[in-house]
């Protein structure tokens, strides 16, 4: 199937998204490396929730299920911090992030047959987590992140040509769609 970057890209800004462009598969390389990262729990997240390792899957399923799909699209949301401990802006651009990605998932799945979403930070859909006592509530509404696959955000980023980082006192946020 053929994707137009330039609508989907469109599409993207009027979801709320900063900044929005085509993603290099040749970036899609699941790194053990980053998962090493995710093990360190700097997050709080690592095996306490369903889309976050070692729940979303090996490094191997991903690489596996990755290569159906042929285009990617990178979104990115980028907010301005009044100073470095600007968390309040940190928090709201996480935010405004996540409802964009949810808002544009929903709309690419309803267009496309299968499409794999990757986010950025784990999914906080419920307050807490099934994990590991009963199944997902939202199966279909949730996703992990690019980091939780194992992809090194800022090399995608580089490799796809977006920047991935704004400059001093911006924080910005990356997210990607893979569609078959
Ligand atoms: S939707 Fe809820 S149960 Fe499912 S992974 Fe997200 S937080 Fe956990």
């Amino acid at each position: 199937m053929r994707y137009d970057a330039e609508e989907l890209k469109k599409l993207a800004l009027r979801e709320g998204f900063t900044a929005a462009g085509e993603l290099n598969l040749k970036a899609v390389v699941f790194m053990p490396e980053v998962r090493d990262m995710c093990r360190a729990d700097k997050c709080s997240a690592y095996g306490r929730n369903w889309r976050c390792p070692p729940a979303c899957g090996s490094i191997e399923e991903a690489t596996e299920r990755a290569k159906k799909y042929s285009f990617g699209m990178l979104v990115q949301t980028v907010g301005k911090m009044e100073d470095d401990f600007d968390f309040e802006t940190i928090e709201e651009t996480s935010k405004k992030h996540a409802a964009s990605f949810i808002s544009m998932m929903r709309i690419l799945k309803g267009k496309y047959d299968d499409i794999l979403a990757m986010g950025a930070g784990t999914c906080a859909r419920c307050k807490q987590c099934t994990y590991p006592d009963a199944p997902c509530r939202f199966p279909e509404d949730s996703y992990s992140s690019m980091e939780a696959y194992g992809l090194w955000v800022s090399r995608v980023c580089e490799l796809s040509s977006l920047p991935y980082n704004y400059g001093k006192q911006t924080i910005a946020f990356t997210s990607c769609y893979l569609l078959k």
